[in-house]
Order: C-alpha cells, then structure tokens, then sequence
C-alpha cells in the first residue's frame, strides 16, 4: 500500500500541508462523529506536541496518546528492581544508562539519580557497547546496562550481548525489560478501557518489525490503521488516511512512512532479536502483565540478564500518589487532568515517568501545551 506523495517535490511544497489539511476538515464534517485516533509511539507525541497539530485540527477529530513512550510504561515494580541494584553498587558494581532513566523515580521517589548522589556508580552511555568497553575496563567489577525500550532498541542491545559473547566479557548484563507494540494493541482493543477509533502506527517500530505484525488490527477487529513518519506533514497524512478509511467505512492498513518501512520489516534485526530473546508475559506500568508483549535473554544468552544474575525478583508496587501516568498512557486523560500537572510535577521535579521522558505525554504537554 504504497503512496507516492513523498517526492522531493512533496516535501518543498509549502501549501501542502493547507492541501492535507482541506481534505481532513471535508472528511471530518462528512464523518460528523467524533474520532479518536491513538498515536503509540512517544516520537509521535512529542512532534504532535512540538508542531501544534492537535491544535488545527477540526474539533471532532482527537490525538490521543497511547503507551508508546518506553521509560514510561516500565511498571514502577520493574523501576524499583533496576534501582534496587544500587543497593550492591558501591565499588562491586557499575550501572550503565541512557539518560533519560536516570531520574525517572520508583515507588519510593528515590530514582538512579539519587542512587548515584548516595555513591552508587551510576553512568550515563551513549550506546550499550560503551557498557561493555566499561566492563572490558574493570574487569573486578560488575557492569549492568539498563535495558528498556520497544522494538527499535532490543536489535542493538541483542547485538551487544552477542558481541559480549564473541570477545569473552562476562562481567557484563542487561536489565532485559523490552516491549512489544502488537500485544499492547491487542490488549487496548480487547480491554476496550479507552474509546479507541484508529491508530496511528509507529514508523520507527514498523521500519524492525514490518508491517504484517498489525495485520490483526483489520482482519480480527476492523480497526483502521496507518503507519506513519515523524515529520508534521506525515502525521497530517497520516491523520488523512485514517479519515479516509473511517468515511469510507474500509478500514485497512496505510503505510504512508513506505520510504522507510517494508513489508518483511527489517531482517537483520529480525534475525539477531530472534537469536538472543524469547518473548515473556511483561508487567505494563498501571496494566500489569500483557501475554507475550515482552522480550526477555533466552537460551545461552540467558546468563547475561542482570536481574538473575544479582537474584532480583519481580515487585509489585503502587504508583506514585496522585499520579495518573497509567491513566494518561491508556488514553483517559489527558496530562494536564493530573493535579500535579505543572504544580508539584515539573521535567526538574517528576513525580511519574510520563514527565522524565523525552518520549513523554506529560513532558510533551509540558514543553509545548503551555504556550498555548
Ligand atoms: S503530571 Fe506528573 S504526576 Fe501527573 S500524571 Fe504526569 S507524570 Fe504523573
């Protein structure tokens, strides 16, 4: 299902975004009802957030956001766990992350930030192989990456512990806690919790995974989809295919990101995550757990997972009081439906994950909602 509106001609046409825009508005007062589309991918909403599309666009068409932002949907037990490691740092053990997990704060408040203030090594890496050269580097010592993301990440970060294999580290693991988009889709629609009309599909997921994992999405729920890019002008498409499929009453699968998804996905990655992971019933923040939505080190890679190497279990705790990141990742509100909104719960001071995250509503809503 391939368009051919991304020529370079598309892209320097500055009334093309008027164009897409026109035809959303004839198709939203010929729809009349009021729609919800659901963006699951945190990239999304921010560029939603950063480019003011919500804001033009008619009023009975609605951007909600769904459980796309990784660090977010990591269930605060799973938070906790990886927080819980600082408690054997000291100078027995290195915890390497990306940035945005380190302030993103467990059921306690107490976050890897405040671990690393307390004297826990705690190290901020630009690439899971910088772990590794760690743990080549200290080889007396223990070097844990913390590992959460959806289907983008988990390919590197399998690649990694294949790489770990082949040079001999074994001072080296990973917090496996990876997220699978299809199974959450399946669980909003089967749970039917949020009035959900279509969604928009996540172009980076769908450049690993392809686009015959969401086949489902029409055969067994009739549920419009399109998989779109990042750039404003592909989320208004995007928004204009779903329009399409809505009015016309065929709901289907639009692949307006093709310059970057293919059918088959991509295979290499495909391959690797295949090799290292097996799938496991993952605990979703405020959904719990989701059968088969989550990748975990299998096989003889199994060695390398931290959480079993340093004997830590599964946790169950509470959210944060007052927080409604779960309810916000669901789709039932929106951030500034939060108390703490702004007030206690700022990028400096997060009470939930949805504000820590680059990827997160709370913090899209913050950085871009207010000026409006
Ligand atoms: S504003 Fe803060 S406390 Fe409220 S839902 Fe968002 S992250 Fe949670």
């Amino acid at each position: 299902m391939k368009n051919n509106y991304f020529s370079e001609k598309y892209w320097k046409d500055p009334t093309i975004a008027n164009k897409i825009l026109r035809e959303i508005f004839l198709l939203s007062k010929k729809i009349k009802k009021s729609i919800n589309i659901m963006e699951v991918c945190g990239t999304h909403t921010m560029a939603i957030a950063a480019s003011g599309i919500r804001d033009i666009l008619p009023n009975n068409v609605n951007l909600i956001s769904g459980p796309g932002c990784p660090v977010c949907v990591t269930s605060a037990g799973d938070i906790d766990r990886i927080i819980s490691l600082s408690d054997i740092s000291g100078d027995k053990l290195i915890i390497t992350t990306f940035g945005d997990m380190l302030k993103v704060p467990g059921s306690g408040r107490k976050s890897l930030s405040e671990a690393k203030v307390n004297g826990a090594d705690v190290r901020v890496v630009y690439s899971p192989m910088d772990a590794v050269k760690i743990a080549r580097d200290n080889p007396s010592k223990e070097v844990v990456f913390v590992g959460v993301g959806f289907e983008t990440t988990a390919p590197l970060i399998a690649l990694t512990v294949m790489e770990s294999v082949n040079i001999n580290i074994n001072n080296f693991s990973v917090t496996p806690l990876f997220k699978l988009v299809p199974p959450a889709l399946r669980f909003l629609l089967d749970s039917k919790i949020a009035k959900i009309d279509a969604f928009l599909l996540p172009g980076h997921v769908s450049a690993v995974i392809g686009y015959e994992p969401y086949d489902f999405l029409v055969k067994e729920y009739n549920m419009p989809g399109t998989i779109a890019g990042f750039e404003p002008l592909d989320i208004l498409r995007g928004v204009e295919l779903l329009l399409r499929q809505i009015e016309s009453g065929r709901p289907g699968l639009d692949v307006e990101y093709s310059r970057a998804v293919k059918k088959e996905g991509n295979k290499v990655a495909l391959s690797v995550m295949k090799k290292v992971y097996g799938t496991y019933d993952a605990q979703w923040r405020a959904i719990g757990p989701i059968k088969n939505s989550g990748y975990t080190l299998s096989g003889t890679y199994e060695k390398y997972d931290a959480f079993k190497k340093f004997a830590i279990k599964e946790r169950k705790v509470e959210e944060p009081a007052g927080c409604l990141c779960g309810k916000v990742l669901l789709g039932l509100v929106k951030p500034n439906a939060c108390h703490h909104f702004a007030k206690g719960c700022t990028p400096q001071t997060p009470i939930g994950p949805c504000m820590v995250s680059s990827e997160g509503a709370c913090a899209a809503w913050y950085k871009y909602g207010l000026k409006r």
